[in-house]
């Protein structure tokens, strides 16, 4: 008989996931440079069933502000995005991590992620649940970052360095790979 787990059980009744998204990953842009005064960055979205919109984005004064995409034929703008705050939290032990504000109104939630959805807001906004399974390109390229990262150094405020009593062999290794899923999630997102 069907049960849990059977295959059978609710499908149709499951709620999307973070994972079918396109996300904005607040802490992916920060370890990349682009969330300082300066830093910019472009994404394709798509909007409305249709166009696929090329939004370019730059960080000032605290937030993320989004340039309008144009009609390539007449150079009207047709999209134009919120521009997105962003807030800036202690870690404890030492630098701080970035939250984007969720914009829909009546929302102002922190969130590491926010989804697109024709515009962008939280998962709570847009009733995503989390997919652990599956998750964003970005987000798994982040915590691969994150986990080769953890296993170097920070020497006078300067990140990745070589433990004392590492291989100079895994040393490089693992430089080496923190530069492909650089160069793996700039397929995803393209730093200008
Ligand atoms: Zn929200």
């Amino acid at each position: 008989m069907g049960g849990y787990g059977s295959g059978r059980f609710s499908y149709s009744g499951r709620r999307p996931t973070t994972s079918q998204r396109f996300a904005l990953d607040a802490r992916f842009l920060h370890r990349h440079g682009m969330l300082r005064e300066g830093g910019r960055f472009s994404m394709a979205v798509e909007y409305a069933n249709g166009p696929v919109a090329d939004i370019d984005a730059f960080y000032t004064r605290g937030g993320v502000r989004m340039a309008p995409a144009y009609h390539s034929r007449d150079k009207r703008p047709y999209l134009r995005l919120d521009d997105l705050l962003v807030e800036w939290t202690d870690c404890n032990y030492g630098g701080s991590r970035p939250w984007f504000i969720c914009p829909r109104t009546g929302c102002g939630r922190r969130a590491a992620l926010l989804y697109w959805a024709s515009g962008f807001a939280c998962r709570h906004c847009l009733g995503l649940a989390y997919d652990s399974q599956n998750e964003q390109p970005l987000d798994r390229l982040s915590r691969r970052v994150a986990k080769y990262r953890a296993k170097l150094v920070v020497r006078d405020g300067v990140p990745n360095q070589k433990p004392a009593g590492m291989h100079e062999r895994t040393y490089f290794r693992l430089l080496g790979a923190i530069d492909n899923a650089a160069e793996e999630a700039a397929l995803y997102f393209h730093a200008l």
